[in-house]
């Protein structure tokens, strides 16, 4: 992509709406703006990232072995009224109603739909297991909608089904997903901590919400220091292997992890006070067991092998894409701007043509924006006329993880400056090496 003909509107000052820096950053470099209350469009670089974002959790999911659909955003009230939540869900929820008068929904979550689909279909315990997952717009009315895209109104979200013919085969479902979210987080550049969630009257501990540590997360977490060095579960890891996965959660749930609403302070005071961790923390994903909450009222129903109908188990799973945009930049900035995970970067690398016109300059960024293209990553670069200074300071606020930068003197020598936006460190190659080094570490 040139720069010249990429919708970017950097904002010079610092919007004043913003109250966290990922809202703020999010805001100056382009990528969202507001709408209307907690409502959000995505400009060309945030949907860049956020497809990347998207691109990771869909693959983790599918390696789990779950089966992606797409459900509606517009419900019928119906569903709702069997499952008996249309009036407990209260004014979080949007309601419309149809030309006909009809009582609908815009989806605040899926359960009672993708346990319609279930009904509809499944009738033998032999397509068991089965996950259903979309990641799709939600809606809900949050009396406080603030701080960007990581509490809006409209998000999207990454939500998961499981159903199952019993109670442990559900809990097999749930370590599947409980690796997955681990996975995931890990490839986002994220450490996400699985916490003790509150599960209602539903009972036991299958329920969690995965934390990342950010000063300015809503969450107060308390946890042991030892999670910090707990290892993800690899890319081989088999997902129907039921010992496996056990010692996976088994592991990960092993040392003291809440959030304020679960923490038990005798439990906490308990650790040695240096491996003692409490922070302020964000909800980035939340997976939940609830039996046969929906399957009973809604009647969802399968042939067990001894020939008797069994209400199926179930449990549901989510994740906050636009949410974790807004996480990582918390997570991944510095006092310049954005610094992304190489593998969420809008681009793999930003060129910097110093003097466009020069003939030096020009011929430099063309060849190196070629060969990265042809090796099949994806740079930008900046044909703007801009002066120096203003475009280091974009490259050094959209965070892509490299910058080439191509002076007229360098280029005329046949070289160009790389540095690294992470590190801040600089190196001066050739063009051949540049373009080596880019299209090898790939
Ligand atoms: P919170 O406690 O932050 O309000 P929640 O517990 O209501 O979230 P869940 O129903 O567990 O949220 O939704 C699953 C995931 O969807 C959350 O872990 C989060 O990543 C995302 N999410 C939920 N609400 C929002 C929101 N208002 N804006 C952005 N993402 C959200
Ligand atoms: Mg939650």
């Amino acid at each position: 992509m040139r720069l010249s003909r990429f919708f970017m509107p950097i904002l010079k000052e610092n919007p004043k709406e913003a109250e966290i820096v990922s809202h703020r950053l999010m805001l100056r470099a382009g990528m969202i703006r507001q709408q209307s209350a907690g409502i959000y469009s995505w400009l060309p670089l945030g949907k860049r990232v956020l497809d990347k974002v998207n691109a990771i959790i869909r693959e983790e999911q599918d390696r789990s072995g779950a089966n992606e659909i797409l459900m509606p955003t517009i419900q019928s009230a119906d569903l709702w009224m069997e499952s008996g939540r249309y009036n407990d869900y209260g004014k979080e929820m949007l309601r419309i109603r149809d030309r006909q008068e009809r009582p609908m929904l815009f989806g605040p979550t899926n359960e009672e739909m993708v346990t319609d689909i279930f009904r509809g279909y499944v009738k033998s315990y032999k397509n068991l297991p089965l996950n259903l997952y979309h990641i799709q717009w939600k809606f809900r009315d949050e009396v406080r909608p603030r701080f960007g895209t990581m509490r809006s109104r409209e998000f999207l979200m990454k939500d998961a089904y499981s159903f199952d013919l019993t109670r442990e085969g559900a809990i097999h479902s749930y370590n599947k997903m409980f690796a997955a979210y681990l996975r995931t987080f890990h490839r986002l550049g994220l450490r996400a901590i699985p916490m003790r969630a509150d599960t209602g009257p539903i009972g036991g501990n299958h329920s969690h919400e995965f934390i990342i540590f950010a000063d300015t997360g809503e969450s107060e977490v308390f946890c042991h220091k030892d999670f910090v060095h707990f290892d993800i579960p690899a890319a081989d890891t088999d997902f129907d292997d039921v010992a496996g996965l056990q010692s996976i959660f088994d592991r990960w749930t092993s040392v003291y992890a809440a959030t304020s609403e679960m923490h038990d302070a005798a439990a906490f005071d308990a650790i040695p006070e240096g491996d003692r961790l409490s922070a302020r923390g964000i909800e980035v994903g939340h997976i939940f067991y609830f039996g046969t909450k929906y399957s009973e009222p809604m009647g969802a129903k399968v042939l067990g092998p001894d020939g008797k109908e069994h209400i199926v188990h179930m449990g549901s799973y989510g994740i906050g894409p636009t949410r974790l945009v807004p996480a990582i930049i918390e997570a991944s900035h510095d006092e310049t701007g954005i610094i992304w995970p190489a593998s969420v970067a809008p681009f793999d690398a930003v060129l910097i043509n110093m003097k466009p016109g020069d003939a030096a300059c020009d011929s430099t960024c063309d060849r190196l924006y070629a060969a990265l293209r042809a090796a099949g990553l994806d740079p930008l670069l900046d044909d703007t006329d801009d002066r120096a200074g203003a475009k280091f300071a974009t490259a050094d606020l959209i965070g892509v993880p490299v910058q080439v930068i191509a002076g007229p003197r360098s280029a005329a020598n046949g070289e160009v400056e790389l540095k690294d936006r992470r590190t801040g460190a600089r190196e001066t190659l050739t063009l051949e090496a540049a373009i080596n080094k880019l299209t090898s570490a790939r």
